[in-house]
């Protein structure tokens, strides 16, 4: 395996999989995928249109009604989707460097994490897959009511670039599980990963059409999904605008939207938590994934009495920690995925220092061992009050905006202070503190003297505008199923 960012990449180039096979763009369009770190070309990918997008759609929804997937019996889908799991470890290293070379992630964190928990997401719904079932129901009058739990059909599933291959799998794995069929629209500043893992569930054996990747820009491709009358559900995660405005377009249709959108996260720390574990705690929370994280806590509020000294530990390992190859395995910050990105995350540096924020270390771009790539140093604000820019916009990057509080009640408004509620960190020693905090919190997670933990059997999501519906857990089938009524008379 290469450890550099300059090696070419080994991918199917430019094609769609639609149907169970590959096929070129309806209008031979295609367009190139860039590596964050070198802000080179790596492969071509198709631009599918609206032709390609209803070419899918239609695949799929014969699949759905006539095909095989629907009349196979649960257990055989579960296999199937256990099938692919397998195929995803056994292919680890090749999806986690092309995740790391289409993102920017490091190698490491696809490999060792992202890989891993993708693949027990699909395990996970493997074995819900003949567990999906209705109930029966005490009506009055000489009847038997029951009901059944019935996939919702053809599914479009719209993913962004932060951890391509894993939100996919939390959409794509209780989808097919429950027995719908599906059509992927990637983003496309990370199209690869999505592509390979087509090339696995034909691999796998699933019949074709329950499959489909479509890559192309979501102004095109992706609205062509959310408009299509053949669509049951649109499943989403992005950027909160970019929800509302599928929500209003999804309206046309009456579609079932479930949409996981953006946050600003509060990481809290009392004067009486473990400080090392909490710095530990609040450096990953932040850094992880460059910071490209929907739940990562980038807000940090410290209470008043540890305030200086906190702040300056955490400061001291930022400063030693300096972005790099995303392949070489000593890096523990990659680049930004775009140039787009980084302008917008240096944007967010300069008014934070125009409003009076302390620029307590970081804060400008850099290009590591001549990497021509999107870097920035890990940057923390420090004395950031909660009417800046930075304390409640989505930065999404590696930029902390701490601030400090004076007791829980001032804690908590803080923390509810923005319109975003996806997750939390509570870091105490006091057990009824953290409690009575996990419940005044009004995100959909709140991690205590934790942060950033994810599983399969736990539902993610958000409060507020952070979105609604649950991926994970056996709250996602509620997304992916709908229940029918059926009534007989017994006289
Ligand atoms: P984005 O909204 O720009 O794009 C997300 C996806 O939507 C992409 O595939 C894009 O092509 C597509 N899209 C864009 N416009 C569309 C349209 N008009 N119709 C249909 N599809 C369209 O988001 P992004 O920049 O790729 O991702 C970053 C955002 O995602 C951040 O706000 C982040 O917080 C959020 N996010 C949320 C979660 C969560 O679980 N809540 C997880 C990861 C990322």
């Amino acid at each position: 395996m290469s450890t550099t960012s300059e090696a070419p990449a080994q991918v199917k180039q430019g094609q769609l999989f639609i149907a169970g096979g590959w096929r070129d763009a309806a209008s031979g369009r295609t367009f190139e995928t860039i590596n964050p770190a070198t802000a080179q070309p790596i492969t071509t990918v198709a631009e599918a249109g609206p032709e390609d997008v209803d070419a899918a759609v239609k695949a799929a929804r014969a699949a759905f009604d006539e095909g095989p997937w629907s009349k196979m019996p649960a257990a055989e889908r579960g296999r199937l989707v256990w099938k692919l799991a397998e195929l995803l470890m056994e292919n680890a290293d090749e999806m986690a460097r092309l995740e790391s070379l289409d993102s920017g992630k490091t190698f490491g964190e696809a490999r060792k994490i992202e890989l891993p928990v993708a693949a027990n997401v699909f395990y996970y719904y493997a074995g819900w897959a003949d567990k999906i079932q209705g109930d029966t129901i005490p009506v009055r009058g000489p009847f038997l009511n029951y009901t059944l739990r019935e996939p919702v059909g053809v599914v479009g599933l719209i993913v962004p670039w932060n951890f391509p291959l894993l939100l996919t799998s939390w959409k794509v794995g209780p989808a097919l599980a429950a027995g719908n069929t599906v059509v992927l629209k990637p983003s496309s500043a990370t199209p690869l990963t999505a592509l390979k893992l087509a090339e696995l569930v034909a691999e796998a054996g699933f019949p074709p059409g329950v499959f489909n990747v479509v890559t192309g820009p979501g102004d095109t491709a992706g609205a062509a999904l959310v408009d299509h009358p053949l669509v049951d559900k649109i499943a989403f995660t992005g950027d909160t605008e970019t929800g509302k405005h599928i929500m209003r377009q999804a309206a046309g249709t009456l579609k079932r939207i479930s949409l996981e959108l953006g946050g600003k996260s509060p990481n809290i720390v009392f004067a009486d938590a473990d400080l090392d574990a909490a710095v530990k705690g609040a450096f990953s929370a932040i850094f992880y994934n460059k910071g490209e994280v929907c739940s990562a806590g980038s807000r940090l509020l410290v209470e008043e009495s540890i305030h200086d000294e906190f702040i300056a530990r955490l400061v001291d390992r930022a400063s030693k920690t300096a972005p790099g190859d995303p392949m070489d395995p000593k890096t523990r910050l990659g680049p930004l995925v775009s140039r787009a990105q980084r302008e917008r995350v240096l944007g967010f540096v300069e008014t934070a220092r125009k409003e009076g924020a302390t620029l307590a270390c970081g804060g400008n771009p850099v290009q590591p061992g001549g990497l021509q790539g999107w870097f920035v140093e890990p940057t923390i604000f420090d004395n950031v009050t909660t009417d800046m820019k930075i304390a409640h916009q989505e930065v999404f990057g590696p930029v902390l905006a701490a601030m400090r509080f004076k007791d829980v009640d001032d804690a908590v408004k803080i923390a509810n202070s923005t319109m975003y509620g996806l997750a939390a960190g509570v870091w105490t020693r006091d057990v009824g503190k953290a409690h009575r905090m996990a419940q005044a919190i009004r995100s959909g997670t709140v991690w205590v003297n934790t942060y950033g933990n994810f599983d399969a059997a736990s539902p993610f999501g958000g409060y507020k505008s952070s979105g609604f519906g649950r991926d994970l857990g056996a709250h996602a089938l509620e997304l992916y199923t709908q229940v029918k009524s059926v009534w007989v008379n017994l006289t």
